[in-house]
């Protein structure tokens, strides 16, 4: 079997401050260490989103102090510069040695209008600038009902990635929008029925090796009490976690779940 190093996201979403995201991240770190005791496997990549404007301190500290961990944006524009205000480019991102950007959350495709064409374009954007996009997928309830669990993901992912040759470094989230804040997250098969289903898509598009090397995470109401199920299952890699991930302690043992 393939191995992959699990990751472990954290979606803060509009929450914390600098001062809140500084104070986090450190007790993060620590809890993290805490945790990691007696833990001998090769532990999980964790991950934090912060918004925009938490991104410069939360770099400073994590060089600074040198912690295991690494950051991203939870979005970015797909344009590089130029007259778009209000918009980030990958450019500054990567400025700021983020690793990740997230890319079609559930919440940017429907508040902010975010269409698949419009997402294919940030995809591209973020691997001109040296980002890993997280690249989010997901069926509505109603979707689900009217064309079955994989059929929507499949196709966002298609849509995506329509412009991308080569072997890119990605990332893929599975996140059904019926599991995303409601507590109700979606079976260890469910998800692994999905996953897997990605993972051929992308066996097509872009050939084994990247179907291979590329991380799907699961994400809809990840808690410490589920995330073990999900890590059994052969094509899910990590999670993208919203809620839970703004709780110290309970993010931490997320991230150091033991299977
Ligand atoms: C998310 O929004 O990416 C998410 C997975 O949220 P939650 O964990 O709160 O369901």
């Amino acid at each position: 079997a393939v191995k992959r190093v699990p990751l472990i996201a954290g979606n803060w979403k509009m929450n914390f401050d600098h001062e809140q995201a500084i104070a986090f991240v450190q007790k993060l770190a620590w809890t993290l260490k805490d945790a990691n005791h007696d833990y001998d496997e090769k532990g999980s990549e964790v991950a934090v989103f912060p918004p925009f404007t938490d991104l410069r301190p939360v770099q400073n500290l994590i060089w600074s102090d040198k912690l295991e961990l690494v950051y991203g944006a939870q979005d970015l524009s797909e344009h590089d510069s130029g007259a778009y205000t209000g918009e980030i480019s990958g450019q500054f991102l990567s400025a700021l040695h983020c690793t990740y950007v997230l890319v079609g959350h559930s919440e940017r495709r429907t508040m902010h209008n975010e269409t698949d064409e419009i997402l294919a374009r940030k995809v591209a954007a973020a691997l001109r600038h040296g980002l890993v996009p997280v690249l989010c997928v997901g069926e509505t309830a109603d979707d689900l009902e009217q064309h079955g669990p994989s059929a929507v993901p499949v196709a966002q992912l298609r849509a995506a990635l329509a412009d991308v040759t080569g072997t890119p470094d990605l990332v893929i989230a599975y996140e059904p929008v019926w599991a995303i804040g409601s507590g109700l997250a979606a079976t260890p098969e469910q998800a692994e029925q999905v996953a897997s289903a990605l993972r051929s898509t992308l066996a097509e598009l872009l050939g084994q090796e990247v179907a291979d090397a590329t991380r799907i995470l699961y994400g809809g109401s990840v808690k410490s009490s589920n995330i073990a199920s999900l890590m059994r299952e052969p094509n899910i890699d990590g999670a993208l976690v919203g809620g839970a991930s703004l709780d110290v302690t309970e993010f931490a043992s997320i991230a150091r779940f033991q299977k």
